[in-house]
């Protein structure tokens, strides 16, 4: 199976080279040329457990990778998640489930696709014997999941940097405790937007990217998408027979990422009839989907962090099939979007999603009431999903954190103090941190010093 870039300037490639880039070098995001019909599959695949599942998967696209080192690297991949079901389905009445995604290493739903692209850039670098040096800026999450994908891989190793004094003292926990020779976290004095801009510079000294083979670890990774549609695919065998007909899957989103997979996963056969976006207070997303226009706000911080983006970095592969699958108006409303900060879709087809936005008032609210309901402890991301629902439908809304890793708002709204076997090991691990100023020449001088060559 070949993959295509959404702006259709870049040569079609293959999973692995797909993998390897990132974005395309068009700027654009890979797809697969054409969408496979998996559904004639589905009743061999009833059944199977996550990893053969997530396995039979991929094998579908990952069509240049040996299949022996796929199984062996999916197999891999989850067996460090502390649930046996991997992503167990709960209910929490007849027409209400969630599918929990935080068993993972740090308690978040990025460990399904980051421990596997960690292990598919591990087996890269042994086949081509180069190393590869990993840069990238956090504000909490996608950092920590990473560095949980990459620690002690060899022929990798990586750096990422964060606001000194301004990631969770958990999220830094978990981030600098791993005891991983291959893992610099650095702790900037400055804001998220300071590292960010350092690392962009950084990509940008092509020196300096090409002598030490910078890599970034970004959502837009095609692997990631892939890795992502598995669930929905698990969570659907989880549920009642009964309950299969009209299911729809609620998704507290940021980036379009999580939502998209499913999304992708209905077009290729799943029978799923619908899709929350489910947003915070940062609704540039909602406000697309119920009025057609998107355009960029200012990021107002809340009490769902991995949810305060600006601009969602995978809508673009959705905006491909929005545009007929024809780049060059894909190329269009990138533009004009990137020149102007807006753009206004003419007759908007939402097709199967629905949205909604959460404020956060309306998240402690939630959290109380869903405890309070069910009995049921929901984190402040997962918190957005539980919004008014369609009665026809069989809700599955999808549980992206852990509830321990936000224990003020837990406790706040519960009386409740949420508690991870996981969390409390981690306060007894020693912390190994490098502190740099947010200066660029301090953090190039910094990878100089500890890349692998
Ligand atoms: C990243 C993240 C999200 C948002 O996911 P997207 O794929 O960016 O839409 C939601 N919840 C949590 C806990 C996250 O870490």
């Amino acid at each position: 199976m070949q993959y295509v870039s959404t702006r259709g300037k870049s040569e079609a490639v293959s999973f692995t080279q797909a993998v390897a880039a990132g974005l395309a070098p068009d700027g654009g995001l890979y797809l697969p040329q054409e969408l496979p019909d998996l559904s004639g599959k589905l009743a061999a695949w009833e059944g199977l457990s996550y990893p053969e599942l997530c396995f039979e998967f991929l094998k579908v696209f990952a069509t240049d990778m040996d299949e022996a080192v796929l199984r062996r690297l999916v197999e891999d991949s989850y067996k460090r998640f502390t649930h046996p079901k991997i992503a167990p389905l709960v209910g929490l009445s007849e027409d209400l489930y969630v599918l929990e995604l935080f068993h993972g290493p740090t308690l978040a739903f990025k460990d399904f696709a980051l421990q596997l692209v960690g292990n598919l850039y591990e087996e890269q670098i042994s086949g081509s014997g180069e190393h590869i040096n990993v840069l990238g800026a956090t504000s909490g999450d996608t950092g920590s999941a990473a560095i949980h994908g990459l620690l002690g891989k060899d022929g990798v190793n990586i750096f990422i940097l964060y606001p000194d004094g301004r990631v969770s003292p958990l999220q830094e926990r978990q981030m600098t405790t791993t005891g991983a020779a291959n893992v610099f976290p650095l702790a900037i004095t400055g804001s998220f937007d300071d590292a960010q801009h350092i690392v962009k510079e950084l990509f940008g000294d092509l020196d300096l990217k090409r002598q030490y083979r910078l890599s970034a670890i970004n959502s837009i990774n095609l692997a990631r998408i892939l890795a992502q549609c598995v669930y929905y695919f698990y969570a659907y065998f989880q549920l009642p027979k009964e309950r299969r007909e009209a299911v729809e899957f609620i998704v507290p989103t940021g980036n379009f990422g999580n939502i998209l997979a499913g999304w992708l996963a209905k077009r290729m056969g799943l029978p799923a009839a619908s899709f929350r976006v489910a947003t915070n207070q940062n609704d540039i997303l909602y406000r697309l989907f119920t009025t057609g226009l998107y355009e960029v706000d200012e990021v107002v911080p809340s009490l769902a962090p991995s949810m305060d983006i600006q601009v969602a970095s995978n809508f673009e592969r959705f905006l491909y099939y929005l545009e007929g699958r024809n780049p060059e108006k894909v190329r269009a409303v990138m533009g004009q979007f990137r020149d102007s900060g807006r753009y206004q879709f003419e007759n908007f087809d939402p097709d199967v999603f629905t949205a909604s936005r959460t404020t956060d008032a309306g998240i402690r609210e939630i959290i109380a009431e869903v405890y309070k309901k069910y009995g049921y402890v929901a984190d402040p991301h997962t918190a957005c999903g539980f919004v008014e629902r369609d009665p026809a439908k069989t809700a599955v809304v999808l549980a992206t954190a852990h509830p321990a890793k936000f224990p003020d708002t837990i406790t706040e709204a519960t009386g409740i103090e949420p508690t991870s076997l996981a969390l409390e090991e981690l306060k007894a691990k020693e912390i190994v941190r490098h502190e740099l100023p947010a200066d660029i020449d301090a953090v190039r001088a910094f990878i100089e010093e500890h890349a692998q060559l």
